[in-house]
């Protein structure tokens, strides 16, 4: 086996294949699948990662693989080939699979460093290289010739680690740390017999005796005001003994969780985890859809369901959205399952993040929780995965590779039998239909907790406050309800969506849209131009300067942020303690958490703020959630716009009388007619999805048809245009007769960063050979991207159509 089956960094389609290298003796008996190696690539040196090991290959001229990178496997087996999948379904580089399973610290091109864990003797030829110190550039250790088969068995058994280098702050941290090596009445023992003046030694040694248990030497001796001077003599003669600790940079310190235990399942619960149950049992794959309204006890599912696979000795993947995963998600597995659980957050340091996954690679903890790239936690004993909030969007990638953690999830499932839940109160529409067709099995919770009611939903229509003189942001309805939870000394919850403002434009008086004529799109306004274009084919029109409902001449663009809100709402109700909570205030670190516990510490009496307030947060007091503008997620560029309005507000009344105080919602509309607004605030998912599945049909969009969106860009407007016609030429050649392609049409951000961009949406029902038929197209352009800076972008299911 002295040949390496490498895929190289090198993102093109000529190079993304394996390419065979030599192993040189050195390393024979050291390279495996999945790890990390340099290898010399026409005049430069690059990464790659082996996949397998061969003992031929059908080229003669190879060349030596000149380093490895990784003294164990990065990738275990299954990510391998998990890896291939993602590229090839999603149209990417093997390279860019693979990349995006580690994390970021294994990316970059960090320095490596071999970092002695043990004051124990290490076998001769380390023990030289590392003459007397804690720290071995590995660099170093190559140019001296250390031997490779010593390294990686003291790697095994934790004499030494490799530490990447990123900042000073960011490594792995280590302690020495000091204990007492004698019995406690030897100690005592030897304080009385030492010297008089050796006060700092009494000293230390008392105080260690009483602290009982390792302590940190920094900490002893700032604490006692002394040096190393006075502890060395103790240590020469055996009485404490040093040794290093690794601090993991813990944020999430487990002592902050109070335990939990489980809670006795109510009868609707212990139904939906039945099924469950047996899969993990049998090691059977099944995928599940937890459809139970807000409040009504999945996490708790999720939590016994993941005791049962730890029980079994298995491992439990949870995901869930990135602005969910706050301190009140995180404190409910830390609470159930202690230090068995890793988080994986993006505001962790790239330190942070890559201590968590190590936790993950040694086996030391069983269960991860984390936002979409935990789905490629390196488990190999896998015993469920669950995906929270499965609706969320962000479970896509928007970059390459663009795979969907869903899609993962149930490949990973199959892999390792066993279930995989989706939990929603408003699950997708896609995820529902096949629940319905059976691919999954469906699981019901439809009540909350001790029979709670949904809070009561109120629509405010804003033309009728528009009609009666009242301009403001905020209809009598919602300032009379602020005033009312002020006086009785309960919180309310204002949620303003940020997303797609001044996008639309919209009657003020008659609520009127201004939509395409063919696609059921709110049409976007460009206002260099003034003009109203449709994203999905191209249609456009001039802005008009009245409405062509209802003539009126308050018809115009849609849009307004927070720190608007907070100014009108400060004038309106002045004695109203208001926190925001928004991309602005939450930029530090830290931020986001000490804003929510100061709101549920009631130093507040109002939460306003974005999205990032829709999702988990879970507060007693709050009585009251106010809705600021349903309409502008409304009417975004989207297909899926009605279905997005229809979970988000579904999500954010949830927020409102989740113990025991009643709650009520105030959702103020220009269109509280729309099916997605009054569907909302009814509560009733089942007629949603009926009848927005009616209207998937007739206009040809998923689940009934399968979508692929196409980007092109470039600096010259006219070569984008030219090429993404040629594109759409191309496919219509090669596609079937059903298969419609949209475009070529300006993309909704029509230009970022000085390219210009174009697309082309297929909408298709059955085309086996599609992906085939885009690589071809690909190639066909592949020069022209090479030399002429051209890009083009291949979506495979598209969720952001932006
Ligand atoms: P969901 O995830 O469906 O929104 P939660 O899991 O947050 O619902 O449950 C809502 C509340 O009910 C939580 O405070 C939770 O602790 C509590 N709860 C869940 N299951 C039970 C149970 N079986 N008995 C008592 N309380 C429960
Ligand atoms: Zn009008
Ligand atoms: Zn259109």
């Amino acid at each position: 086996m002295n040949i390496a089956k490498v895929v190289v960094d090198v993102p093109s389609s000529q190079t993304n294949r394996l390419f065979d290298y030599k192993v040189p003796a050195h390393l024979r008996d050291m390279i495996k699948p999945g790890m990390r190696v340099i290898v010399p690539f026409g005049p430069r040196k690059i990464m790659g990662y082996v996949l397998r090991l061969a003992s031929d290959s059908q080229f003669d001229k190879l060349k030596y693989i000149t380093d490895t990178m990784d003294v164990t496997p990065v990738l275990t087996g299954e990510l391998l080939e998990l890896g291939k999948w993602i590229s090839e379904q999603t149209l990417s580089y093997y390279i860019s699979a693979y990349q995006a399973m580690l994390p970021q610290v294994l990316k970059a091109k960090y320095k490596k460093e071999l970092h002695r864990l043990t004051e124990e003797e290490l076998p001769e030829n380390l023990e030289k290289l590392f003459a007397g110190r804690d720290f071995l550039a590995y660099e170093e250790f190559i140019e001296r010739k250390g031997n490779l088969g010593l390294l990686q068995k003291a790697i095994q058994e934790g004499l030494i680690e490799v530490n990447y280098l990123v900042k000073s702050r960011e490594t792995k941290k280590t302690e020495t740390m000091l204990s007492i090596s004698k019995e406690p009445i030897l100690i005592e023992q030897a304080i009385a017999e030492l010297p008089k003046q050796a006060v700092r030694q009494k000293e230390l040694l008392s105080q260690m005796l009483e602290m009982d248990g390792p302590v940190s030497q920094k900490e002893l001796l700032s604490r006692l005001h002394t040096t190393r001077s006075s502890l060395k003599p103790l240590i020469d003669r055996g009485l404490i003994t040093e040794f290093k600790q690794e601090i993991y940079r813990n944020p999430y310190q487990d002592e902050n969780y109070p335990r939990t235990t489980a809670l006795p399942l109510t009868d609707q619960q212990e139904a939906a985890i039945k099924p469950v149950h047996k899969s993990i049992e049998e090691n059977e794959h099944e995928v599940f859809l937890l459809h139970g309204v807000t409040g009504s006890g999945k996490t708790e599912v999720y939590l016994q369901s993941i005791q049962s696979v730890i029980d079994k000795g298995q491992e439990a993947i949870v995901l869930v959205p990135e602005i969910a995963l706050t301190p009140q998600m995180v404190q409910r597995f830390k609470g159930r399952f202690g230090s068995k659980v890793a988080v994986l957050h993006s505001a962790l340091s790239a330190g942070e993040k890559f201590d968590e996954w190590r936790k993950i690679q040694r086996k030391e903890v069983q269960v991860v929780v984390g936002a979409r790239s935990a789905i490629f936690a390196p488990f190999e004993n896998l015993g469920i995965i669950i995906i929270d909030e499965e609706h969320e969007t962000s479970y896509k990638q928007e970059d390459h590779p663009r795979y969907h953690a869903r899609d993962v999830a149930i490949h990973r499932g199959k892999y390792h039998a066993c279930p995989v839940i989706l939990g929603s109160a408003t699950p997708m529409l896609e995820t529902y239909a096949r629940a319905q067709k059976g691919v999954y099995r469906l699981l019901t919770l439809s009540k909350r907790m001790n029979n709670a009611t949904m809070p009561v939903v109120h629509l405010a229509d804003m033309r009728e406050e528009l009609h009666a003189g009242n301009r403001s942001m905020f209809s009598r309805q919602l300032k009379e309800a602020i005033e009312e939870r002020l006086a009785k000394k309960e919180q309310i919850v204002l949620f303003l969506n940020r997303r797609g403002y001044s996008t639309f434009v919209m009657c003020r008086d008659c609520g009127h849209v201004m939509e395409c004529p063919h696609c059921d799109i709110a049409l976007t306004y460009h206002r260099n131009s003034e003009r109203l274009k449709c994203h999905y084919c191209s249609y456009e029109e001039r802005m008009p300067n009245k409405c062509p409902e209802c003539e009126s001449k308050t018809i115009r663009y849609f849009g307004t942020g927070t720190q608007k809100v907070e100014e009108s709402l400060t004038k309106l109700i002045p004695q109203a303690r208001i926190i925001r909570m928004d991309v602005d205030t939450t930029r530090k670190k830290g931020s986001h958490e000490k804003l929510l516990n100061q709101f549920a510490n009631k130093e507040a009496d109002i939460l306003l703020g974005t999205q990032m307030i829709a999702k988990g947060l879970d507060f007693a007091n709050v009585t009251l959630v106010g809705v600021l503008a349903a309409d502008s997620l409304l009417h975004l560029p989207d297909f899926r716009a009605a279905e997005k309005t229809f979970q988000l507000l579904t999500q954010v009344s949830g927020r409102a009388g989740r113990h025991s105080l009643p709650g009520e919602v105030v959702i103020q509309t220009y269109t509280p007619e729309h099916y997605s607004v009054e569907m909302a605030s009814q509560y009733d998912y089942e007629n949603f999805y009926r009848k927005e599945m009616g209207m998937r049909r007739s206009f040809h969009y998923p689940p009934y048809y399968y979508l692929s969106l196409i980007t092109v860009s470039h600096s010259n407007q006219v070569k984008v245009m030219e090429v993404t016609k040629k594109i759409v030429q191309f496919l219509n050649n090669k596609l079937s007769a059903q298969t419609t392609i949209l475009g070529p049409t300006p993309s909704p951000l029509t230009r970022i960063k000085d390219r210009y961009r174009f697309q082309c949406m297929i909408k298709y029902k059955n085309e086996p050979d599609l992906r085939k038929t885009i690589r071809k197209m690909l190639t066909i352009f592949e020069e022209d991207t090479k030399q002429n800076d051209l890009l083009i972008s291949v979506d495979m299911q598209p969720y952001q159509l932006m």
